[in-house]
């Protein structure tokens, strides 16, 4: 086994609620006690519905969202950072190695920005290059490599359709020459064959870069294909963990089963799909006690009120969190 690229462990992030007159301060508590390893050079995918932190953890490894306790580590062989302690110096070097693709980048930047202007800003923050000439080739050399149209360097991304704008938004991230990725929610604006063109996109780029890959969506369909591990999360906790092919031929936990029958098949002969997904995701504000899923869950027994399932190994090489997944009828 190689060191994974990174390394979590135990990790919470809480938020404040507003002050209370006596007692502690309420908290949000957007992770609550996350273990996951991503392996160096995975497309990892990470689903689960709005709000259940899956936003907070990718912030979270790449230092833009608070690490309360517990650990993030990042080891690429040359140079490792515990996220959580690490100092202005090392941050800066981190910011050159984990970077986000932002879903639209626009909304954050000045209209008057050129599209050439908007891909060489982390370069210039950074210092990464000495001369206007060296930021144009690696401006030029990215572009290419994310099928932009050079001619478009020039213009003013405003006019531009969602796809294109998406490809922009990917190569400022990656023209720092990063080695970790968070793609959050980086196709769900856009339309199915686009989707697949950006994610088409993406996978060319992981193996033409060596690039690790965090995919963030709140649709299973879509990690369906692209991920080579998907991770579930559920109001701040991971339910399940395993290859995609064992995920969706063997799904483990009653909610990723959910999130499956979700799905819509075209498939006549494919049997009825017998669970869904009742009810309204929990306050994470004020999550059930035992295990966050067993409001909605239709095999909840008195134990799942009481204890809090802990990650554990299935026999196919997944992770599940539930108390009773051996005894679950056949999906
Ligand atoms: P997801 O990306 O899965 O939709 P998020 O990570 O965005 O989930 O949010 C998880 C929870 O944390 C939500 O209840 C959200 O309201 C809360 N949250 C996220 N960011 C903040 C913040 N900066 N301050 C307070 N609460 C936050
Ligand atoms: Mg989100």
């Amino acid at each position: 086994m190689t060191t994974p690229l990174i390394r979590i462990k135990g990790l919470e992030t809480h938020y404040p609620l507003g002050q209370r007159l006596f007692g502690p301060a309420p908290v949000l508590r957007a992770l609550a006690g996350i273990d996951l390893d991503i392996p160096a050079g995975s497309f990892f995918g990470l689903v689960g519905e709005s709000g259940s932190g899956k936003t907070t953890l990718g912030r979270a490894i790449l230092k833009a969202a608070p690490i309360t306790s517990g650990s993030v580590a990042y080891d690429d062989g040359q140079s490792a950072f515990d996220i959580g302690t690490m100092d202005a110096r090392q941050e800066r070097t981190y910011r050159s190695r984990a970077q986000l693709i932002f879903q639209d980048p626009y909304a954050a930047l000045s209209p008057r920005m050129t599209v050439r202007d908007i891909i060489a800003e982390p370069l210039e923050v950074m210092g990464l290059t000495s001369s206007r000439a060296e930021t144009d080739d690696r401006v030029r050399e990215i572009a290419k490599k994310c099928r932009l149209n050079l001619e478009h360097l020039r213009r003013f991304p405003h006019a531009f359709s969602g796809g294109q704008r998406q490809r922009i938004s990917i190569a400022r991230a990656l023209v720092s020459g990063p080695k970790f990725v968070v793609a959050d929610e980086s196709v769900a604006a856009l339309d199915v064959s686009i989707q697949a063109d950006i994610l088409n996109l993406l996978k060319a780029l992981q193996n033409d870069l060596s690039l690790t890959l965090l995919f963030i969506s709140h649709d299973l369909s879509v990690v369906a294909h692209s991920c080579d591990t998907v991770a579930v999360m559920y109001l701040g906790r991971l339910v399940e963990v395993a290859p995609s092919r064992t995920l969706f031929a063997r799904p483990r936990h009653p909610y990723t089963r959910a999130l499956l029958s979700a799905i819509p098949t075209l498939d006549p002969d494919a049997p009825p799909r017998m669970q869904r997904l009742t009810g309204e995701i929990p306050s994470p504000a004020d999550p059930p006690p035992g295990c966050r899923f067993h409001t909605r869950c239709p095999f909840a027994q008195a134990r799942c009120r009481q204890e809090v399932p802990q990650l554990a190994p299935t026999q196919d090489g997944g992770q599940v969190a539930c108390h009773f997944w051996k005894d679950l009828p056949d999906a």
